[in-house]
């Protein structure tokens, strides 16, 4: 009996993550279960809120941030913002990227008037360590969005996250550059590091970029202008 319960528990720990490359089957009693039990969490999150909260969401959005992150399941909103309902306008793809999915990012700036533009990418990301390797065996739709990611091959993963979100705001800064300069939109390159690959803390959220400015001894004086415009009275 140990034996076979170890056996699964080796399994688990060997098959569980797949890597980017390999194809995976699924299993449709998992899905079975788990849609029985999103609509559990679902019917718990609706009795947690009130007529208001859902007449105010029905009046329309006006969100705050745009925000781009990899698809990775381990990534969410969550711990972005603990109500992130009308204010974060959220972009899924695979790698965090602007030119996979332009139309949704200019949707968001240029059309819901978010004012900070955020990219996140994140430790152990499969689709930099596809990108860093080889993977033209990959499907046909995956390579073309795994070609716009430019990073050195063979690179570190959290080398290479950090090089294509700071590509990202580099290429957003150029989409965007009117707002930027009118003082409209603030874009910010960050790193999710569930990993603590930057040994900062497993789990943190480590800004790595500013309206292209990448020296952290800098930000503070972009998202402080208050205090910033006091100091320079003095
Ligand atoms: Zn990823």
């Amino acid at each position: 009996m140990f034996k076979k319960q170890f056996a699964a528990l080796l399994a688990t720990v060997f098959f569980a993550v797949p890597a980017f490359a390999e194809e995976h089957g699924g299993d449709v009693a998992v899905a079975q279960a788990y849609i029985k039990e999103i609509q559990a969490e679902e019917k718990a999150y609706v009795a947690a809120h009130n007529a208001a909260f859902f007449q105010e969401l029905a009046k329309g959005q006006l969100p705050r941030a745009t925000v781009v992150t990899c698809s990775d399941s381990r990534v969410h909103t969550n711990m972005l913002d603990k109500t992130p309902e009308g204010d974060l306008f959220m972009i899924r793809n695979i790698g965090n990227q602007l030119s996979t999915a332009k139309g949704s990012v200019q949707y968001g700036v240029n059309h819901l008037g978010s004012s900070l533009l955020l990219f996140i990418g994140h430790s152990s990301c499969g689709a930099i360590k596809a990108a860093s390797g080889d993977y033209s065996t990959l499907e046909e739709p995956i390579k073309k969005e795994l070609d716009t990611i430019n990073i050195t091959k063979g690179g570190a993963n959290i080398d290479g996250v950090k090089v294509n979100v700071n590509n990202q705001v580099a290429a957003a800064l150029k989409e965007f550059a009117d707002k930027v300069k009118k003082g409209q939109l603030l874009v910010v390159g960050a790193v999710y590091d569930f990993a603590d690959d930057m040994k900062q803390g497993a789990g943190n959220l480590n800004i790595i970029n500013m309206n292209g400015e990448t020296d952290p001894a800098k930000f503070r004086d972009m998202t402080a202008p208050a205090a910033k415009a006091e100091h320079d009275h003095h």
